[in-house]
């Protein structure tokens, strides 16, 4: 599975960047996780938006769905130019009912609820949820390729929370919410800091963590050595079209 990293900021968008958005791929599957603001654009640089196959949201904060409206406008534009004949999937949870019911746009786009006890497939792809702990109801998923049996867990936005440790154990790959410094208080924020992020990749003994969901503020390295003081394993800062085979 190849992961591409799309938007990778907290909050708002850094400029000419993105907010959360992570696009993932195997064979000729092509799912997005979160589409964040600014998402749209930099997609186009990785793939023509008409070739996604679906888009799974954690939750409804703006850093994570600020284009899903400009995204299901271009398939508005693809369908009816012919340049394919595939709706765009969007899988979501279904806390917020008026967020969830404002979410489609039959025939373009078309919306399925997930649950926590059922994990849902697309192509290759097993998706699996958990409950964060965050101001929103917000859930983080396990992605596993059905062909490799590589796994990604993506946190989405939570606080630090013993339960992600059983969810992440031993996943290939950890993208992790590191919202703060590790002598900031995060989970007042319902973030995760360095620190937090450290101990659960050390704890779930994952292969290695990306940071992503970036602070606006201090210097991002030092959240790199902040968690390679509790983890051993490899830690990579998420940037702007950073590609990883997993
Ligand atoms: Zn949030
Ligand atoms: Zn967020």
């Amino acid at each position: 599975m190849k992961l591409t990293v799309i938007g990778f900021w907290g909050a708002y968008a850094g400029k000419n960047e993105a907010t959360s958005c992570f696009l993932i791929e195997e064979e000729n599957t092509k799912i997005l996780l979160d589409c964040g603001s600014g998402a749209v654009s930099q997609l186009q640089n990785y793939v023509e938006l008409k070739e996604l196959d679906a888009v799974v949201l954690s939750h409804y904060h703006h850093d994570h769905v600020a284009d899903l409206g400009g995204l299901t406008y271009s398939r508005v534009v693809d369908m009816n130019l012919k340049r394919t004949d595939h709706p765009l999937q969007i899988y979501a949870h279904g806390e917020d009912k008026n967020e969830f019911q404002k979410l489609g746009k039959p025939p373009y786009s078309l919306v399925t609820q997930y649950e926590v006890a059922q994990p849902i497939t697309i192509g290759p792809f097993s998706i699996s949820f958990q409950k964060t702990s965050h101001p929103a109801p917000c859930f983080a998923m396990k992605i596993t390729s059905t062909i490799t049996g590589k796994s990604v867990v993506y946190t989405a936005d939570t606080t630090y929370d013993q339960k992600l440790v059983p969810f992440s154990i031993k996943a290939d790959l950890l993208l992790a919410e590191t919202s703060f410094y590790a002598d900031q208080t995060a989970n007042t924020f319902g973030h995760m800091n360095s620190d937090e992020v450290g101990r659960l990749a050390n704890e779930a003994k994952v292969e290695a963590v990306m940071l992503t969901h970036l602070p606006h503020f201090g210097n991002h390295q030092q959240l790199v050595n902040e968690v390679s003081q509790r983890y051993q394993g490899q830690v990579i800062l998420a940037k702007t079209g950073e590609q990883m085979h997993i």
